[in-house]
């Protein structure tokens, strides 16, 4: 899991707060602000909410993972010959294409790779393309899994 990153002291000080009048808006201690400014602790979901609410700002772009991180290319898919769900990391598998786009940079993963069943040990081909748009944009993404017998290619 990725570090836990803030932007608090930053939107603290645009807004004219100071640590003590925030901790008072979210009724905790100004010590506990000054811990979560320095990255010091990950705050519970109620006080991350509590704060975004205070700040009039988004949760996410208060506490956010890296910002150079890109979304997840994991996902569940069904195995094709004993249907139990396996978890398969396209991650490693993929040829990524990038395009400049007016809000930003379009990532295109596309895959094509045999992958073993957790389950049942057997080879499925997993295909398909995870298409990443600029600013939080719904993703686009296509996922094909099949049968790899009958195969002869590896
Ligand atoms: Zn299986």
């Amino acid at each position: 899991m990725s570090p836990l990153h803030t932007r608090l002291h930053e939107l603290r000080k645009e807004k004219g707060l100071q640590q003590a009048d925030l901790a008072a808006l979210v009724d905790v201690r100004r010590e506990t602000i000054g811990n979560l400014e320095n990255g010091k602790y990950n705050p519970s979901l109620k006080l991350a909410l509590d704060i975004s609410h205070a700040l009039n700002t988004p949760v996410d772009q208060i506490f956010y993972f890296d910002e150079h991180d890109h979304i997840s290319l994991k996902r569940i898919v069904v195995c094709p010959y004993c249907k139990a769900k396996t978890v398969v990391d396209m991650t490693d598998e993929c040829e990524t294409s990038t395009y400049e786009r007016q809000m930003g940079e379009e990532i295109m993963y596309e895959f094509s790779f045999s992958h073993e069943c957790t389950s049942c040990g057997r080879e499925m081909i997993v295909s398909g393309h995870i298409c990443e748009y600029p600013v939080g944009a719904f993703n686009d993404e296509h996922i094909e899994v099949k049968c790899a017998e009958g195969s002869e290619d590896e």
